[in-house]
């Protein structure tokens, strides 16, 4: 299947009241086992790299890879670059043909943010590229393992949740296909006990009519993640449980086993216990068996 656009993935998402999983792929393995279980599943899927992760693997080396998986896979799958800062970042990925690209200018002003936003919408148009912005602020502490630089006090700060007014004034001027909310989640491990602020998602549903997007999806109750998704969210990204679980899997795997085992043997574990959790979440979301 070729890659298919997110823009039209999330579509049917909102229409039928499922979440689309959005996966950080750092190397091929992970791709792997993502678009396995996608497959397992039959499953539209988003495929991501984000700029916080190129010191593992560079936008080049691992764009080839992703989009190699989304053009052989049977089920429909989307490329997009997450968290994308830097305006070289966001160009590079539709360069590398991703067909999607998350502007992340949610630690700029306002008006800085929407400015941005607004111009990395219209070069993506002319490309057929669709942008994800983020509007308010999904924390990033420092101790929560997501590779954050934010004090983990911000957990705690409610000033940085998303207008409800501000978000359909910015995605009316911008142009945005789907816009992250900042509702009282975080990325990372939950450094204490998530309170979702339902109603700012609802109102925010209410006020614009994108497609709206979770971030920090590891660590939430499942009932947080229905109502989330009744709510109005129609794409989860998630990563953080997913590189805890898969990582305990191999582990215990190598503690576990008796046989001589080699490099590559870790390369198998790596796409099974992938896979496993990626099934688990699909089935959690609602997008298994849409295709
Ligand atoms: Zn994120």
């Amino acid at each position: 299947m070729p890659l298919v656009s997110m823009k039209e993935i999330l579509k049917d998402a909102a229409e039928k009241k499922y979440a689309v999983g959005c996966y950080n792929t750092v190397n091929l393995e992970m791709a792997r086992g993502v678009v396995e279980a996608a497959e397992e599943e039959k499953s539209p899927v988003i495929l991501c790299h984000a700029e916080v992760h190129f010191k593992y693997t560079s936008l080049e080396r691992i764009a080839p890879i992703m989009l190699e998986e989304a053009k052989t896979s049977k089920v429909p799958v989307a490329v997009l670059l997450d968290h994308g800062k830097s305006f070289s970042a966001v160009i590079k990925a539709m360069h590398y043909g991703f067909n999607a690209v998350m502007y992340d200018g949610s630690s700029l002003s306002y008006e800085d943010n929407l400015k941005n936003t607004a111009e990395i919408v219209k070069i993506a148009r002319e490309l057929n590229v669709s942008v994800e912005a983020e509007l308010g602020h999904v924390a990033r502490p420092k101790s929560a393992g997501a590779d954050g630089d934010e004090d983990d006090s911000i957990i705690d700060d409610k000033s940085l949740y998303t207008d409800p007014f501000q978000a359909e004034e910015f995605v009316l001027k911008t142009g945005v296909d789907a816009l992250a909310i900042a509702f009282g989640t975080a990325h990372g491990v939950y450094l204490k006990k998530p309170l979702l602020d339902f109603q700012r998602l609802s109102a925010i549903r209410k006020a614009v009519d994108v497609p709206l997007v979770m971030h920090g999806g590891s660590g939430l109750a499942d009932k947080d993640f229905s109502n989330s998704i009744m709510r109005g969210i129609c794409k989860i990204n998630y990563y953080t449980g997913m590189a805890q679980k898969s990582a305990q899997g191999i582990r215990d795997k190598l503690n576990s086993s008796k046989d001589m085992f080699f490099y590559h043997n870790i390369l198998v574990w790596s796409i099974q216990e992938i896979k496993k959790d990626v099934q688990n979440t699909m089935r959690l979301f609602g997008s298994s068996n849409r295709i």
